[in-house]
């Protein structure tokens, strides 16, 4: 039985896309612990303050990943066009400009192999 093997251009997009759902998920864990603090004070007595303000926090948490993945669509989409840089090993697109110890380089998204900008700039 074969396992689960996750092609270069899948792991290019689960890079790309994987990391879009920190806003998200970081809006939705402050907000639910807030949504019970503010229950619990409008349970107490309390007259409820800002009772829309977890609904609110996760709406940007949304927001903001969906503004990051329509930019990592854009990326995508250029480089299905022949647009951006792409990795002479197995064409998928290259990550952020990095300084390593040999100079700068940019990671593959899919195989993860490091191309050096040393003769690039050059
Ligand atoms: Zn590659």
């Amino acid at each position: 039985m074969e396992g689960c093997v996750l092609s270069y251009i899948n792991k290019m997009c689960l890079r790309m896309m994987g990391w879009c759902l920190l806003p998200t998920l970081f809006a939705v864990l402050v907000a639910w612990p807030m949504s019970v603090v503010l229950a619990l004070l409008a349970t107490a007595g309390g007259q409820p303050v800002l009772p829309d303000l977890p609904w609110q926090l996760a709406s940007i948490g949304a927001a903001v990943t969906l503004l990051l993945w329509a930019y990592q669509m854009i990326r995508l989409w250029r480089w299905e066009h022949g647009k951006g840089d792409g990795c002479f090993v197995c064409g998928c697109l290259l990550g952020r400009e990095r300084s390593g110890r040999w100079g700068p380089y940019r990671k593959c998204l899919g195989c993860g192999k490091n191309h050096s900008l040393q003769n690039a700039i050059s």
